[in-house]
C-alpha cells in the first residue's frame, strides 16, 4: 500500500521544489475528512485519493493538481468550500470545486442523453484542463477497484468508463488512461469474450514474448550499428485492443495476436525517418501500410510514423516510430503538453514549445479548417455551454445565451412565442444566463410576439436574425433595403463593405497607414483608375491628400453588408493566444471559415481570420471583442469578400 511519504518522494524526484508541507497539509485533512468512511473494498478511503494522487505523478504535475486529488472527494464528504479555500488558497479550492461540480453534472446525465454531447458537457464543465486529468485518474482507480462493487452498478461504471471517459482520454491524447480504461471495462462489460481472449493470450504468451524480444533485439541492434541513438520496445497486444481489431477486420484472434508491435523511440525527428529507412532495408514494407502521423499529426496530438513490414520468416510486425517527445505526447496527451507550459522553473523544459507555437506548426500541415477546429475543441469547449431539453436532448450554446437563444435553437415558432422559461424545474426570465447541464423548458404563449429588446440579449446569430426578420416584417424596425433596386443588384451591394456616393464598380482600399475598422469616421480619396483609399477622418495623411490629385469622395460603412471578411489580428505570441482569439469568435456564435497563424519577428503572432458576418453591427462587436483581449496590439481587415 503506498504511503503519504511514497508520494512525497515520487513528487520530489521531478518537482524538488514541491510543497512537501502544504500536501502534507492536504492529505493530513482528507485523512481527517474520510476518517469514518470505507471503499467499497474495505480499505480505509484515504487510499482512494492517495492512490488517485499517485497517479498524478505519472503525469509530473503540479503542488495545486496533487492536493486537488488528495481533497477531490472532500467536499461531498462534509468539508466547506469556503474552509477549503481559507486553507489551501483559491487555486486548489476552484480545481476540487470543479471536480465536485463533474460529479453532479453527472448524476444529471441520463442514458438518453447523447454520449458525444456528455463527453463535450464534461470538457467544457472543467474549465481547467488539469480537472479533467484529476478526474481520469479518479475514474480509473474506481475502475481497479470496481470488482468489490455490486454486479449492476459494475455495469453501469463500466459502460460509462467506455462510453465517457475513455474517449475524452483519448481526445486528449492520454492514452496512458485510455487504454487501462478501456481494457477494464471491456472485462466486466465482456466477461465471455474477455475470458475467451484472456485464456488465448495466457496460453500462447511466452512464446509470442520471445519471438518479441528476439526481433526487438536485433532490430535494436541494428539500428544502433547504423548510428542511430534509440530505443525499441516490443509489448503484447491489450485485451481490448485485439477484441477491437477482430471486430473491425473481421479477423481471428490469431491473425491479430501473432502480429509483433515494436516501437522506435529515437531522440530526434531525422532519426524517425532514417529508422525507417534502414527497417525497409532489413524488412518487407507491405505496401499501402505507411502512415506519416509525424507531418500530419492526429487531432489528439499524436505524432508517429506507422508502418507494417514482413521479415524473412514471414512474421508481420507493425512498426512505430517516434521521438521520446512524440513518446511522451502519445502517452500522455494534452497533460504533457501542461507539464510542458506550468515548469516555467524548469530549464529542461523548451519554453518555446508553447500551446500556440505547436499549433501553428502542425496547422501547416492540417489540411481543412474542420480538422483545425477539431484540433482546438478542448480550448474552444471553454465558451460553450450545454444544456438539455426537458426529453434530454442536448443544446449547444455560447456561453452567455439566454432561454431567447435556446428557444429559437429548437424552432423559431418556439423563439418567437416565447413568454418565461422553466430552468430545472423553477420559473425564469428570459434574460437569464444558461449554464452547462441547466434543464430548460420553454413556455410559450400564443399573444407573445418577439421584442426590440431582445436583440440586446441574444447571444446567437440565429436568434438574432430571426428577431430582426419578424421585426421588420411587422414594421417594427425600418428595413433597409434601397428602392428601385433589383435582387442582383441588392445581393452584389451587400457585399460591398463600403459605398461610394456618385461612383459604381470601384475598387475599394482600406489605407494601410489608418487601418480604418468599421465604425470609425471615414474618407474616400479616388484615382482616376476608380481605386478608392479609405482613410480615417483623423488619419494624419489626409491634409496631404488633400493637397493630391485624387477627389475626394463621401463614403460610408454599408450596414447591411453581409460577405467574408479576411481580419487580421497581430499580438504577442503567448501561450493560448490563438484559442483565446478563437474563443472569443465562438462566443458570439460566429463562424470561423478560415483560421490560420504565423510568427513574425521576435515574439509576435500574426493569426488571420475569414469570418462570415451578417452585418456591420455584427462585425463591429466582434472587433471591439478582440480588441479587449490580452496582448492584442492590431486588429484590421485586410479583404473584403474573399
Ligand atoms: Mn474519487
Amino acid at each position: 500500500m503506498v504511503s503519504i511519504n511514497d508520494l512525497l518522494e515520487r513528487i520530489k524526484k521531478y518537482n524538488p521544489n514541491a510543497n512537501t508541507d502544504l500536501i502534507r497539509k492536504a492529505y493530513d485533512v482528507a485523512e481527517r475528512i474520510h476518517k469514518s468512511e470505507k471503499r467499497a473494498s474495505g480499505e480505509p478511503y484515504i487510499v482512494h485519493p492517495l492512490i488517485v494522487a499517485f497517479y498524478l505523478t505519472d503525469f509530473e504535475m503540479d503542488d495545486a493538481s496533487i492536493c486537488a486529488a488528495l481533497l477531490h472527494d472532500s467536499i461531498e464528504s462534509g468539508y466547506k468550500l469556503d474552509l477549503l479555500k481559507q486553507n489551501f488558497g483559491e487555486e486548489i479550492a476552484s480545481l476540487v470545486d470543479g471536480l465536485t461540480k463533474l460529479t453532479e453534472l453527472k448524476a444529471k446525465g441520463r442514458e438518453t442523453y447523447q454520449l458525444e454531447s456528455i463527453r463535450k458537457m464534461i470538457l467544457a464543465s472543467a474549465n481547467d484542463i488539469r480537472i479533467i486529468i484529476i478526474k481520469l485518474a479518479d475514474k480509473l482507480h474506481n475502475m481497479q477497484t470496481l470488482q468489490h462493487l455490486p454486479k449492476e452498478v459494475q455495469k453501469r461504471i463500466a459502460s460509462e468508463a467506455m462510453e465517457i471517459y475513455a474517449p475524452i482520454a483519448y481526445r486528449l491524447g492520454i492514452e496512458k488512461i485510455k487504454r487501462q480504461l478501456e481494457d477494464i471495462a471491456f472485462k466486466f462489460l465482456e466477461p465471455e469474450k474477455y475470458r475467451e481472449i484472456d485464456e488465448k493470450i495466457q496460453k500462447n504468451k511466452n512464446a509470442r514474448m520471445s519471438i518479441i524480444e528476439k526481433l526487438r533485439t536485433l532490430l535494436e541492434k541494428e539500428l544502433k550499428t547504423q548510428g542511430i541513438d534509440c530505443r525499441v520496445i516490443g509489448r503484447l497486444k491489450s485485451h481490448y485492443s485485439i477484441y477491437k481489431k477482430m471486430l473491425k477486420k473481421n479477423r481471428t484472434f490469431e491473425e491479430i495476436f501473432d502480429v509483433v508491435a515494436l516501437r522506435v523511440i529515437t531522440k530526434n525527428v531525422d532519426d524517425c525517418y532514417k529508422a525507417l529507412g534502414i527497417i525497409h532495408a532489413m524488412w518487407t514494407p507491405i505496401p499501402k501500410h505507411f502512415k506519416d502521423y509525424i507531418a500530419m499529426p492526429k487531432s489528439n496530438f499524436y505524432r508517429s510514423l506507422h508502418d507494417i513490414v514482413i521479415d524473412q520468416k514471414g512474421t508481420i510486425v507493425e512498426v512505430q516510430i517516434r521521438t521520446e517527445e512524440m513518446d511522451k505526447v502519445a502517452e500522455y496527451g494534452v497533460a504533457s503538453h501542461w507539464a510542458y507550459k506550468e515548469a516555467v522553473t524548469d530549464k529542461k523544459f523548451d519554453k518555446k514549445l508553447s500551446w500556440l507555437r505547436q499549433i501553428m506548426d502542425w496547422q501547416q500541415d492540417v489540411k481543412t479548417a474542420k480538422e483545425f477546429v477539431e484540433m482546438l475543441e478542448v480550448d474552444f469547449f471553454k465558451d460553450q455551454i450545454y444544456v438539455f431539453t426537458p426529453k434530454g436532448k442536448v443544446i449547444e450554446l455560447p456561453k452567455g445565451a439566454t432561454p431567447i437563444d435556446f428557444a429559437y435553437a429548437i424552432h423559431s415558432d418556439i423563439g418567437d412565442h416565447a413568454f418565461g422559461a422553466k430552468i430545472n424545474g423553477t420559473f425564469a426570465t428570459l434574460r437569464q444566463e444558461l449554464r452547462t447541464g441547466d434543464v430548460v423548458d420553454i413556455i410559450t404563449s400564443k399573444q407573445q410576439t418577439p421584442k426590440q429588446d431582445w436583440l440586446k440579449i441574444v447571444k446567437t446569430v440565429k436568434a438574432r436574425e430571426k428577431i430582426r426578420k419578424y421585426l421588420q416584417e411587422h414594421g417594427k424596425i425600418p428595413i433597409k433595403t434601397k428602392k428601385g433596386e433589383t435582387k442582383e443588384e441588392q445581393e452584389l451591394r451587400k457585399q460591398t463593405l463600403i459605398s461610394v456616393q456618385g461612383i459604381k464598380n470601384q475598387i475599394i482600399k482600406l489605407a494601410k497607414c489608418c487601418l480604418p475598422l468599421p465604425g470609425d469616421d471615414i474618407v474616400g480619396f479616388a484615382s482616376k483608375s476608380k481605386v478608392i483609399s479609405i482613410h480615417r477622418k483623423d488619419c494624419n495623411q489626409i491634409r496631404n491628400l488633400e493637397k493630391g490629385p485624387k477627389r475626394k469622395v463621401t463614403v460610408s460603412w454599408q450596414t447591411d453588408f453581409k460577405s467574408v471578411v479576411e481580419l487580421k489580428v497581430d499580438a504577442i505570441d503567448r501561450v493560448g493566444l490563438f484559442a483565446d482569439i478563437l474563443n472569443t469568435i465562438a462566443a458570439t456564435g460566429t463562424n470561423v471559415e478560415r483560421a490560420n497563424a504565423k510568427v513574425i519577428g521576435n515574439d509576435m503572432a500574426e493569426c488571420t481570420f475569414q469570418i462570415k458576418f451578417e452585418d456591420l453591427d455584427h462585425m463591429r462587436d466582434l472587433v471591439s471583442r478582440i480588441k479587449r483581449i490580452k496582448d492584442i496590439k492590431k486588429v484590421w481587415l485586410s479583404k473584403v469578400g474573399v
